[in-house]
C-alpha cells in the first residue's frame, strides 16, 4: 500500500474485539494480572503483554507500528521526545565507540554531543556530510540529518551508508524535515531512523514526541534505553500523534505544494538575496533532490534578508504567519535560527554553516498558496 494510505490505517486498534474505528487511550501507568505465573512471564519477556506503562503500553506500540510502516522498518520504538529518539538510537548505535555528527544539524542535537555526551566521556565527532569520504573511522555510530536544519541541505544518503558501513559504523538519519511523505532513508541504507514526532508526523503542533525505527535489534536496544532513562511517551500523546497521522499525506502534500509556491516567490522578491529550498533548479543541492527527496524540496525553507534588523522588522510585520520556535504544524511559522534554534553555535560557525543574521526559517503549513503569498508580499513590501 501507498505510505498515505498506511498512514490511515496502521497502528489500528489490536487487542479489543470488536475493535474501534478509533483506538481508546490505555490512560493508564500499569497492567494487572490475574496469578503469579501470568505476571512472571509477562514481566520475564517470555509472553507478550503489558505490566508497567514504562515499559511498554498499548498507545505506544499502535503509533510505532505506524510509523515503522511509513518509513519500511520492521520495527519501532517510541520517545517521550525527538531528542529522548536521539539520544536513545546514539546510545544503541554506538556500541561503545565515538558518535559522529554532521555538521549542518539542530542546535539540540549538538549541545546533546557537546554538552552531554562528551562530558560523560563519550568522544564526540563532528564531519561535513556532503563529503561522505570524511566519516570518521572511529565512530560506531554516525548521524546525519536527510534535510538539514534549518537550511534544507541534502546529502548522498547512499554514500553515506556505505561510508559508515565500511567502519562497521550504524547511519541514524534524522528524518523529521523531510518525513517518509518525501524520503525513506532506511532504503538508502541507514540503520536507523529517528523523528521528532512533535513536527510533520503528529502535525497539529500538540504534541511532544519522537521514534526510532529500524533494525530490528537496534530498535529493541534503543526500547532499552528509553525504558532505563525513563524517557518513554505518555499514552494520550502518543494517541493525539496516531491521530494527526492519519491525515499525514494530504498535509504533506499541500506543505511541499506550499513551499515550493514560496520558494519561487521569494526567489523573484528583490529584498530576498537568497532562498535555500532544494525545489530550486539553481539550488545546489537540486539533483540530489531528485534521488533522495522525490524530486522535491520540504516542506521548509529558508531565505536570507540583509540583516537581522531586516529579518526583524520583516518578522513584525506578519499577520497571519505567527513566530514559533517548532516547524511542521498545519499553519506556516516562522523562525529566526540564529537566536532560536541554533543559538548554541557561536556567531562564526553559524555564519560558516550559512546561518546569517537575516536568515529566516518558514516551515509551510496546509493554508492556500495565494493567502500565504499576499502575507509575504505584504511583509517584504
Ligand atoms: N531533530 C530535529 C531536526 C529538530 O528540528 C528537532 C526539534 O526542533 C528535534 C530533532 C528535537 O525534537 P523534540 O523537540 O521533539 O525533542
Amino acid at each position: 500500500m501507498h505510505p498515505d494510505t498506511l498512514a490511515v490505517h496502521m497502528g489500528e486498534e489490536p487487542l479489543l474485539a470488536p475493535s474501534p474505528l478509533v483506538p481508546p487511550i490505555y490512560q493508564t501507568s500499569v497492567f494487572t494480572f490475574k496469578d503469579l505465573y501470568t505476571a512472571a512471564d509477562v514481566t520475564g519477556g517470555v509472553q507478550e503483554g503489558y505490566s508497567y506503562a514504562r515499559i511498554g503500553q498499548p498507545n505506544a506500540d499502535m503509533f510505532a507500528a505506524a510509523v515503522a510502516a511509513l518509513e519500511g522498518g520492521p520495527a519501532g520504538a517510541v520517545a517521550a521526545s525527538g531528542m529522548g529518539a536521539i539520544l536513545a538510537a546514539l546510545v544503541a548505535a554506538r556500541d561503545g565507540r565515538a558518535v559522529a555528527a554532521a555538521d549542518e544539524i539542530y542546535g539540540g542535537s549538538v549541545a546533546l554531543l557537546e554538552g552531554f555526551l562528551r562530558p560523560l566521556g563519550v568522544s564526540c565527532l563532528r564531519f561535513d556530510a556532503h563529503h561522505p569520504e570524511s566519516v570518521p573511522a572511529e565512530a560506531g555510530a554516525v548521524l546525519v540529518e536527510s534535510a538539514s536544519n534549518p537550511l534544507g541541505r541534502l546529502s548522498d544518503l547512499s554514500a553515506l551508508a556505505m561510508a559508515a558501513h565500511r567502519h562497521g559504523a550504524r547511519l541514524i538519519v534524522d528524518n523529521t524535515f523531510a518525513t517518509p511523505y518525501l524520503c525513506r532513508p532506511l532504503e538508502h541504507g541507514a540503520d536507523l531512523v529517528v523523528h521528532s514526532v512533535t513536527k510533520f508526523l503528529a502535525g497539529h503542533g500538540d504534541v511532544t514526541l519522537g521514534v526510532v525505527t529500524g533494525e530490528r535489534d537496534l530498535v529493541r536496544q534503543s526500547q532499552t534505553a528509553l525504558v532505563t532513562f525513563g524517557a518513554t511517551p505518555d499514552p494520550f500523546a502518543c494517541w493525539l500523534a496516531l491521530r494527526g497521522l492519519r491525515t499525514f499525506g494530504v498535509r504533506m502534500q499541500r506543505a511541499v505544494d506550499n513551499a515550493r509556491g514560496v520558494a519561487g516567490f521569494l526567489a523573484g522578491r528583490k529584498e530576498v538575496l537568497r532562498v535555500h529550498h532544494a525545489s530550486l533548479s539553481g539550488h545546489g543541492d537540486h539533483a540530489l533532490a531528485a534521488r533522495f527527496l522525490s524530486g522535491e524540496g520540504p516542506a521548509i525553507l529558508a531565505f536570507d534578508l540583509r540583516d537581522e534588523a531586516a529579518a526583524a522588522r520583516f518578522i513584525e510585520r506578519l499577520e497571519m504567519i505567527r513566530y514559533a520556535p517548532s516547524l511542521g504544524d498545519v499553519s506556516t511559522i516562522v523562525l529566526h535560527p540564529a537566536t532560536t534554534s541554533h543559538r548554541q553555535l557561536e556567531r562564526a560557525e553559524q555564519q560558516r554553516l550559512g546561518i546569517l543574521p537575516g536568515t529566516i526559517r518558514l516551515s509551510l503549513g496546509i493554508e492556500r498558496l495565494e493567502d500565504l503569498l499576499a502575507e509575504l508580499a505584504h511583509a517584504l513590501d
